[in-house]
């Protein structure tokens, strides 16, 4: 076959408006923050794009103060109708500065441009449409009558879809009618922050939406304060458990979205086409930095070899290489730290025996890469197929019979999603009802839609964001009633 090359095809920075410095964005302007500043770099080259302000515990008291204001004074107020308005105008502002904000989270957060242009962004804007529909519908969520805003509401989020994330956690806090002080992650502010310049285009009253920029201490500052009433965080279990453990019994409402093992399940009879290139989507899509990925690829005994080879042959297909190129499929690791555990995990899995392959690419001098890797002849008690990797790293068991399959999908801490490959529909519905994961995909994988509500069991969290379901997390209500219980009539 002809060797087909690309030529280089890089989407252009010149359509970013960046500052050199970002203060932190509080009631509506952006101020200097009192911690020592720290500098964001693009993961891609390692040059620095901005220099970012970190809010102290005095920031994050100013910053509380003025969502509380916002609640008192304008947001509480607003109709339902108005509060959507804003909503709807935000929503609008994304699709216009689709493409900026796209630039900006590919030279941030090291992903591929195709992927923050075509899936990110227009997520974001999505999220933000749907919820402005439910801002004067509330009444009719199944939350009960006159479900009420919580108040301040913390959100902390982290890097790996910095501005999808954010617009996950603001879009249904702004519906229910609570504020808001959130914070991103240190490695991706940047789209934050144009975000903030967003707000203000829209009008939006000040202190609705604050953005303070730090690590996890101000985080951790923020979760603990005793201003706000709710506090939503995705993140990493071992943060998550940190969180749970400080708010219980302050009364905060808390929401947690947190890490993931997911099994991807290839039965004999599956289109294998197909399969393969869900495989790839679930575990190569972002870097693998996706808490729902599909890291654990069980496969039928039978199929295990074609599978693998098929496999190995797509992934030796792919561009690993500049996020911004719009040809390429694999971008950069987000950090160092993040590189340094993908290597650490990696080399475990060899030296605990499993048999490891890396598709052979060219790696750039500069940045954090990693290779995609399949590892096999990997067994269930391996780190591998026990931990959350976060990076482009899959490990491959195989399986049997059905009830196998499902032994090992859910033999794991976690339980946030799982991929079903099968050509019977009856086979699908009596796996999928067997597994301990919040979302279950069936002849594709990561699909998300505003519609659909997210969130996990046992440890990647509680609570569900998306939905109508996602609501409920940002209201007092008098009970959550399911649309089964709904249409049983047992609506008390
Ligand atoms: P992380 O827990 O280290 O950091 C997440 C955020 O929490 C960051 O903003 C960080 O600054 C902040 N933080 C750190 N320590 C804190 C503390 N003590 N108190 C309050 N905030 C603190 O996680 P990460 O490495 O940024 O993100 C990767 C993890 O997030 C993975 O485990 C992934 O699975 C998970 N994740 C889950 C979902 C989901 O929806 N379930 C989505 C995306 C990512």
């Amino acid at each position: 076959m002809p060797f087909l090359d690309y030529a280089p095809a890089p989407e252009s920075t010149a359509i970013l408006h960046l500052r050199e410095s970002y203060g932190l964005f509080i009631d509506g302007e952006f101020v200097d923050g009192h911690g020592a500043s720290f500098q964001t770099i693009s993961p891609a080259t390692e040059v620095k794009i901005a220099e970012i302000s970190a809010a102290n515990a005095q920031d994050v008291d100013v910053a509380v103060a003025a969502a509380r204001r916002a609640y008192d004074r304008t947001w509480s107020r607003l109709s339902g109708a108005d509060r959507g308005k804003y909503l709807f105008r935000i929503a609008r502002l994304v699709q216009e500065r689709a493409r900026e904000l796209a630039v900006a989270e590919s030279l941030d957060n090291g992903k591929p441009i195709k992927e923050s242009r075509d899936v990110d962004v227009p997520l974001v804007a999505a999220w933000f449409f749907y919820y402005a529909g439910w801002a004067d519908k509330l009444d009719y969520a199944g939350l009960g009558p006159n479900p009420r805003a919580l108040g301040v509401a913390a959100q902390v989020i982290p890097w790996n879809f910095p501005l999808l994330m954010l617009a996950w956690k603001i879009a249904p806090a702004l519906a229910a009618g609570n504020t808001v002080v959130i914070k991103p992650a240190e490695t991706t502010p940047l789209t934050a922050l144009i975000f903030a310049e967003i707000l203000q285009q829209a009008d939006l009253p000040a202190g609705v939406v604050n953005i303070i920029t730090g690590a996890g201490d101000t985080g951790s500052l923020l979760v603990n304060h005793p201003g706000v009433n709710k506090v939503a965080f995705t993140g990493s279990t071992a943060v998550g458990r940190a969180i749970a453990k400080s708010t219980a019994g302050t009364g905060k409402k808390l929401t947690l979205e947190l890490g993931g093992k997911a099994a991807n399940i290839v039965f004999d009879d599956a289109p294998i086409d197909q399969a393969i290139e869900g495989i790839v989507n679930g575990i190569f899509f972002n870097q693998g930095h996706v808490c729902c990925a599909g890291s654990r690829l069980l496969v039928q005994e039978n199929v295990q070899d074609e599978v693998v080879d098929r496999l190995k042959a797509r992934l030796s297909t792919l561009r690993l290489g500049d996020p911004l190129d719009k040809n390429t499929d694999i971008g950069a690791i987000n950090s160092r730290e993040q590189l340094d555990r993908i290597r650490e995990l990696s080399d475990v899995g060899e030296q605990e025996g499993a048999e490891r392959w890396t598709a052979d690419c060219v790696i750039p001098k500069d940045g954090f890469w990693f290779a995609p890797t399949i590892f096999t002849n990997v067994s269930t008690s391996h780190r591998i197929a026990r931990e959350e990797v976060f990076g482009p790293v899959l490990s491959v068991l195989s399986f049997r019979t059905p009830a196998e399959a499902i032994s090992k999908a859910n033999n794991t801490p976690y339980g946030l999603s799982a991929g079903i490959w099968s050509d019977k529909g009856s086979r699908i519905l009596g796996v999928a009802d067997k597994l301990r994961a919040g979302v279950v995909w069936a002849n594709t994988f990561n699909q998300f839609d505003p519609s659909s509500p997210f969130g996990g069991y046992k440890e990647s969290g509680y609570g569900r964001e998306g939905g109508r379901h996602g609501l409920a997390a940002y209201l007092e209500s008098s009970g959550w009633h399911s649309p089964a219980a709904i249409s049983k009539g047992a609506r008390k």
